[in-house]
């Protein structure tokens, strides 16, 4: 097991660690873990080699947050990336990280309106997010400034290799003054990518995150596509299609540890939160609950479930993705002790697959593809159930002190009507459809659907209900065609399928000269 280095031991400031603790991250990951000490305290520069979802925007973003100034007169971050969507993530990320500093953030890609941009440029900022197409036209129109940076970060760089932006990337590098420091993140390290690193950057340090010669336990692994907003539904699904569920739920911070365990308790369900906020006596009370089985499903963090000695798990929950491999088996090891068969399920949506084909390969362990169980299988495994219940307290003859008041309804009834009406007192409830709310099959990206980005968010009061009209009053399609609406500050994407999507791109970009578009097609990440 790793040891458990706290963000705290890292050298970070007072200031940074109460944004971490704002965000809800309890331990750093392992590229954090290294990156963000040699960023700190030391002056080399820097190859981390290290994936997507393994925490490496915040490897670098705290401790540059840490040490930047928020008083300088010139652009003192360049952060390349290789798409428009990892582009408007990593500026979020960084937004998210800033806490009261006033450091401007501006993600700056192909697509979106130039002039704004220029705008924004003149107005001043700190950090400057790109997809490097974009940054190069702004060098070559003197709009922006690279020559007094302090950091310069290469964000995957192997994808914007891929991408064919090798050369736009020299270029900028051309433009920028020796002295800054280079962050350099790609999964893997072509040679181009070792070219260019030896020929732009200074002594640097080489980091990776290890990966550990894994065991995969005996668990049957079986992963569910689902789109974030039915996540918690599918959940509740499998839970009850199980008999005897007992399992733990992993989620990736304290808050949403929280959240989802009140959604839980407010379902019925026997639910617990355990995260690295509660004190030890929270904490021992939280886990002994657990192992009596007066809970039956906790909800957790990986650092929470650490210390965490349970044995007969049915059930490991990766609600999101673990932040490694490494993570990934030390949570499904938890099941499949002591000679018993547990379930390990992961929920990714469409998005993910990409990082779970990784972790299925680095763990050379084969996660199966399953649908989610529909509500008419659940109550028929219920009903199921109730049928053996039933059974079991006939044969035990436990309930022969109520036998005269069967034989009293039996004298005033049809038999079967007895029953029925017992049932429905019994299980009404239970066996309600209602009690279920649908979820849409999430389709993967490819397969007739597109995403598109619409340049309104929060700051124009959006919300899904008036994204779906916004939408609405100008093209005529079905509202539920509509699906994963994510808002953000700044903007929104949505899910269409394809002839929906036509449909709307064409009423939404009319040519009129100088005006930018309202929806476009979003980049594929
Ligand atoms: P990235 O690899 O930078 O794309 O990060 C993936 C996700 O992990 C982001 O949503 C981060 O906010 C989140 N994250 C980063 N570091 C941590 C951490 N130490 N604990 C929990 N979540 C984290």
């Amino acid at each position: 097991m790793k040891n458990l280095q706290s963000f705290a031991d890292l050298g970070l400031s007072s200031r940074i660690l109460e944004i971490i603790h704002r965000k809800g991250f309890e331990a750093p990951s392992p590229i954090q873990e290294k990156v963000i000490p040699l960023v700190l305290q030391s002056n080399m520069d820097i190859i981390g080699q290290a994936q997507t979802g393994t925490g490496k925007t915040a490897a670098f973003g705290l401790p540059i947050m840490d040490i930047l100034q928020d008083n300088s007169k010139s652009v003192n971050v360049l952060v390349l990336t290789p798409t428009r969507e990892l582009c408007i993530q990593v500026a979020e990320e960084l937004h998210s990280l800033k806490g009261k500093k006033k450091f401007k953030i501006l993600p700056v890609y192909g697509g979106q309106s130039m002039e704004l941009q220029l705008r924004h440029l003149k107005q001043g900022v700190d950090i400057v997010v790109g997809t490097p197409g974009r940054i190069l036209d702004h060098l070559n129109r003197k709009s922006l400034k690279v020559d007094r940076l302090d950091f310069c970060v290469l964000d995957e760089a192997d994808e914007m290799l891929n991408m064919g932006f090798l050369e736009d990337i020299e270029k900028i590098l051309d433009f920028t003054n020796s002295d800054k420091r280079t962050l350099l993140f790609s999964a893997t390290m072509p040679k181009e990518i070792v070219k260019v690193a030896s020929k732009y950057m200074h002594r640097y340090e080489h980091v990776r995150v290890q990966n550990e010669e894994m065991t995969v336990p005996q668990t049957d692994q079986i992963y569910f596509q689902v789109s974030e907003e039915n996540k918690f539904e599918a959940l509740c699904r499998i839970m009850d299609i199980e008999d005897g569920f007992y399992g733990i739920v992993f989620c990736r911070t304290r808050l949403d540890a929280d959240r989802i365990a009140h959604r839980l308790l407010d379902r019925g369900y026997d639910a617990d939160s355990l995260h690295g906020e509660l004190v030890q006596s929270q904490r021992e009370k939280v886990m002994g609950r657990f192992k009596n089985k007066l809970i039956n499903v906790l909800v957790a963090t990986d650092v929470a479930a650490r210390g965490l000695d349970v044995s007969d798990l049915t059930h490991v929950i990766n609600y999101a993705l673990p932040q490694d491999p490494d993570a990934y088996i030390h949570r499904i090891g938890r099941t499949g002790r002591a000679g018993k068969e547990g379930t390990a399920v992961t929920f990714i949506t469409p998005e993910e697959e990409n990082k779970l084909e990784f972790i299925g390969r680095k763990t050379k362990s084969t996660i199966r593809r399953e649908k989610l169980p529909k509500i008419r299988d659940i109550i028929r495994a219920k009903k199921k159930r109730i049928h053996t219940d039933v059974q079991e307290l006939i044969e035990s003859e436990l309930a022969h002190d109520l036998l005269p008041m069967a034989e009293k309804l039996l004298a005033e009834n049809q038999p079967e009507q007895v029953l029925a009406a017992l049932l429905k007192l019994a299980f009404a409830e239970e066996l309600d459809r209602g009690s279920y709310n649908e979820i849409r099959d999430v389709q993967p990206v490819i397969s007739g659907k597109t995403r598109l980005f619409i340049a309104r968010g929060q700051k124009d009061k959006m919300t899904p209900k008036k994204i779906i009209h916004f939408i609405r009053d100008r093209v005529k399609i079905q509202p539920d065609k509509i699906q994963d609406i994510l808002i953000q500050p700044e903007f929104s994407f949505i899910t269409v399928p394809f002839r929906e999507a036509e449909l709307i791109l064409k009423q939404f970009n009319t040519g009129k000269s100088g005006r930018k578009s309202l929806v476009e097609k979003a980049r594929p990440k």
